[in-house]
């Protein structure tokens, strides 16, 4: 028997690619393929992009009242956290390598999004008067916001079906049609989402999903049809986008990379923070773009961590996902695990001494130990740039003013966390984290309702919130004329010179 197929869905209906091209989905614990993926050609993408366009500019859907949008998310998020669960959790495992915690996590936690995106439409001002503007006699004045268009999202393999939705759900909310291109590397999530999409009755040419590559995300982004791009993925590559969007001019929302810095103060509760800092690592084998990828430890304190470090990281379950025990899976891909095991010679080049891990396991799959560089200096490549792999780099610092010039000291700005018993110290910190999101005694945890994205080159805009929804919308200012009579306007005498004859009866101020 040949391998489950899953095929393109565009236009409300599942076909495969259009030259009958397929890849494998490669299970990362084993390296072995498990089903066929229909990979998307150019001309696929054409078809995805005008079937978008066609249920935006003809279709009911941007016309539908938020209600009825908010409803269908949340149909949506039942079948996602109920009807489904299972389906997704062990499709997130094999595909991803997810481990069976995280996954289970991963799919309740894509529901609740659902639902938080459905009730921000129903809540959203989508038309309102400025009561500030207007001015009665004189002028009504109305904001409007309308959906941005159709939109290309294009998502990374790391969290496929919760990273789908977080772009689905604000940009349904909004009235904007989709294109969804997944990650080669993990897609299949995405990719049923269409058969629920089909079920829940959403318009056809709504939602449509291709797994394809490079090129085909490129040929996305400078598509005249498409009006913005949700991107999700590495800095490297949303240069790339945002250089394809500038010919049409295309919205943007970039969430891209980091290297995030995980503080620790003098005054910390060391048990909390060491496991704190383990956990902001190692989550999904450190491949999170908000991981807490750079520790920073008062130089006072510094082998005291290693040490703690060492003992509590002997205790992290390193194996096979699917195993409900497991603390740490594989990483995602062959091209992967090279390019993280690259780093770690590189940080041994660069001087960096392993206190632990820089192996892989010795058995099929992309495992690769938890592994710890120390006497590592802010300056180093492993310091500076994004691995995405579970690998931790710990510095020494030995002022407060020192430890948050490292922290803002690289390209990114995603996310930082400091660790201390004293609120107000840790917000003072905080407040000079050019991070958009900052913990305080917690790690990873986001929230769709406050917003989430980048400083500096980690990207630009914001997703979740207000801002999030905003981000899928045009702001429009309709004003109405109250004034009635045409030599009462303020234009009247300025570049049309007034008639000499007298105003007609009709046009006189009542
Ligand atoms: P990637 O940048 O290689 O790919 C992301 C997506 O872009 C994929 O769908 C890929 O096929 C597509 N793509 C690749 N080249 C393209 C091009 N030239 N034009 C258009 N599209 C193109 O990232 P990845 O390896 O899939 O994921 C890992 C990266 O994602 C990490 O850098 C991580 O930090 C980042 N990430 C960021 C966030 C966030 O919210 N900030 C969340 C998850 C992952």
């Amino acid at each position: 028997m040949g391998l489950p197929r899953y095929e393109l869905f565009i236009d409300g209906r599942y076909r495969p690619a259009s030259d009958g091209g397929t890849i494998p989905a490669i299970d990362p614990s084993t390296g072995e393929a498990f089903a066929q993926i229909a990979w998307a050609t150019l001309e696929d993408a054409e078809e995805a992009v005008r079937a978008a366009r066609r249920a935006f500019d003809a279709g009911p859907w941007p016309k539908m009242n938020p209600e009825q949008r908010a409803d269908l998310l949340e149909a949506l998020a039942r079948k996602i956290g109920e009807e489904r669960f299972k389906t997704f959790v062990e499709l997130e495992v094999r595909d991803a390598g997810s481990t069976y915690k995280k996954a289970k996590e991963d799919v309740y936690l894509s529901a609740r999004a659902l639902q938080v995106f459905a009730r921000l439409a129903r809540r959203f001002p989508f038309e309102r008067e400025l009561e500030d503007v207007s001015r009665p006699g004189v002028s009504r004045n109305y904001l409007r916001y309308e959906p941005v268009g159709v939109v290309a999202a294009i998502t990374p393999w790391n969290f496929p079906l919760k990273m789908a939705v977080w772009k689905l759900g604000p940009a349904l909310a909004a009235g904007c049609t989709v294109v969804l291109k997944p990650a080669p590397e993990a897609s299949l999530s995405p990719l049923l989402l269409g058969e629920l999409l089909q079920e829940i009755g959403l318009p056809p040419g709504v939602v449509n999903i291709l797994t394809g590559d490079a090129e085909v995300g490129q040929y996305l982004v400078r598509h005249p049809l498409v009006d913005k791009i949700s991107f999700t993925g590495s800095t490297e590559v949303g240069r790339l986008v945002m250089e394809g969007a500038a010919a049409t001019m295309k919205r943007l929302t970039l969430e891209c990379g980091g290297k995030s810095a995980n503080i620790l103060l003098e005054d910390a509760d060391w048990e909390q923070a060491i496991d704190g800092a383990i956990y902001a690592m190692y989550y999904h084998a450190g491949q999170c773009c908000e991981a807490g990828s750079r520790l920073l430890v008062p130089r006072s304190r510094y082998e005291e961590v290693l040490v703690r470090l060492l003992e509590r990281l002997r205790e992290v379950r390193l194996g096979d996902p699917r195993d409900r025990d497991t603390d740490m899976g594989p990483v995602v891909s062959e091209a992967q695990f090279r390019r993280v095991l690259d780093y770690i010679a590189l940080g041994q080049q660069e001087g960096a001494r392993l206190l632990c891990g820089g192996r892989a396991l010795d058995r099929p799959g992309y495992f690769i130990e938890p592994t710890v560089f120390v006497d590592v200096r802010p300056e180093m490549r492993i310091a500076q740039e994004e691995i995405f792999g579970p690998v931790l780099v710990v510095i020494p610092y030995d002022t407060i003013e020192e430890a948050i010039q490292i922290a803002n000291g690289t390209p990114y700005g995603l996310a930082a966390a400091v660790w201390s018993q004293n609120r107000e110290r840790a917000m003072e910190v905080a407040r000079q984290l050019r991070a958009g999101t900052v913990w305080i005694n917690e790690y990873h945890l986001l929230t769709e309702k406050a917003p989430f994205g980048g400083y500096k080159q980690s990207g630009l805009g914001r997703e979740f919130g207000e801002d999030g929804l905003k981000a899928f919308l045009e702001a429009k200012h309709i004003y109405v004329d109250e004034l009635g009579s045409r030599s009462k306007k303020p234009w009247y005498d300025t570049v049309i010179r007034p008639a000499q004859r007298p105003e007609p009866e009709s046009e006189r101020a009542s």
